[in-house]
C-alpha cells in the first residue's frame, strides 16, 4: 500500500515504499529485503525485530543512505545519526576527540568543538570524560561515546543497529533507559533494530516484526506501554509488559507459520 499523501498531513520522517535491496552482482544476487513498506512519523520510536539474516541491518543501512534500493522509493528526512553494535571509535583519539571529529564533519567551527563535545558527552552520562582514551573506557562507555557522536549532527532521526547487544545486562538496561528518555526529551525519531523481543517491547512505541527468506515485514504490534517513572527492571515486572511481550510472541509465531 502506498503511503498516505494527504496534503495537510505532516510528512513522515522515514518512508519506504515497496523497497527491495539486493547484494552481489547480477550473476549471483542475494535478495536481502523484498517489497518492504514502512512509515515512521516524527518523534516515533519504532523497533524492527526479527531473527538474524532477516534484513534488519540492510533496512537501517538503506535509511542511512549506505545502500541503494534495487526497487521502490526511499524518502528520509536528514540529517540522520547512526549507532552500530560496535562503537567503532577512532582508537587514536580521545572520547572528546571522537565527538569533535563528527562535529567538524558537521561544520561546527574549531573553536566551538571542544565545548560542544563535552556537552554531548555530558548528555550521555560521560561528564568530565572528554580527555579519556578509548581504551580507558568500558564497553558501555564506548557505546555512550558512539551515541554522543551520532548526536553531533543534531539528527532528526537516530538509527540504532543492535547498539546494546554486546553489553552486559546491567549496562544494557541503563542505556535502554537513557536512550528512551533522550528520545522523549528531544523528540528525536528513532528506528531501532534488535533481535530481542524483550528489548523491542521495552523501547518501542511500535514494533515491526520481520522474517527472513527474503527479508520482509510480517507483523506490526503497537506498544501502548505506560512507561511512567518506572525503570527498565520495574517495567519488565508489570502486567502490561507481560501482555505485550505475549502479543509480540504470538504475532511472531503466526508470521513464521504464514
Ligand atoms: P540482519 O541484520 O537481520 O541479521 P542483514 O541485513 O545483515 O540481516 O542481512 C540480510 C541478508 O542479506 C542475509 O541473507 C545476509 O546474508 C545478506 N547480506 C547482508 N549483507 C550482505 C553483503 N554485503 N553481501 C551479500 N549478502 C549480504
Ligand atoms: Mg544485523
Amino acid at each position: 500500500m502506498p503511503p498516505a499523501e494527504d496534503a495537510g498531513a505532516p510528512a513522515a520522517d522515514i518512508v519506504l515504499d515497496g523497497v527491495t535491496v539486493r547484494y552481489g552482482g547480477a550473476k549471483a544476487p542475494v535478495t536481502a529485503v523484498e517489497d518492504v513498506s514502512l512509515s515512521v512519523g516524527a518523534g516515533e520510536f519504532v523497533v524492527l525485530v526479527g531473527p538474524s539474516g532477516c534484513g534488519k541491518t540492510t533496512l537501517l543501512r538503506l535509511v542511512a543512505g549506505f545502500e541503494r534500493a534495487a526497487q521502490g522509493d526511499v524518502d528520509v528526512r536528514r540529517p540522520v545519526g547512526v549507532v552500530f553494535q560496535q562503537p567503532r571509535l577512532f582508537p587514536w583519539r580521545t572520547a572528546g576527540g571522537n565527538v569533535a571529529f563528527a562535529l567538524a564533519r558537521h561544520g561546527v567551527p574549531r573553536a566551538q568543538r571542544a565545548a560542544k563535545a563535552a556537552e554531548l558527552l555530558e548528555r550521555v552520562g560521560l561528564a568530565g570524560m572528554a580527555g579519556r582514551r578509548t581504551w580507558e573506557l568500558s564497553g558501555g562507555q564506548q557505546q555512550r561515546v558512539a551515541i554522543a557522536r551520532a548526536l553531533a549532527t543534531e539528527p532528526q532521526i537516530l538509527l540504532m543497529d543492535e547498539p546494546f547487544a554486546a553489553l552486559d545486562a546491567l549496562t544494557r538496561e541503563r542505556l535502554q533507559e537513557e536512550v528512551r528518555s533522550l528520545a522523549d526529551a528531544t523528540g528525536t525519531t528513532v528506528l531501532f533494530v534488535t533481535h530481542s523481543a524483550e528489548e523491542a517491547v521495552l523501547l518501542g512505541s511500535r514494533v515491526l516484526v520481520m522474517a527472513a527468506g527474503p527479508g520482509r515485514i510480517v507483523a506490526e504490534v503497537p506498544i501502548g506501554l505506560d512507561r511512567g517513572a518506572a525503570d527498565v527492571a520495574g517495567l519488565r515486572a508489570t502486567a502490561g509488559f507481560s501482555r505485550l511481550r505475549g502479543e509480540l510472541a504470538v504475532a511472531t509465531r503466526e508470521a513464521a507459520g504464514a
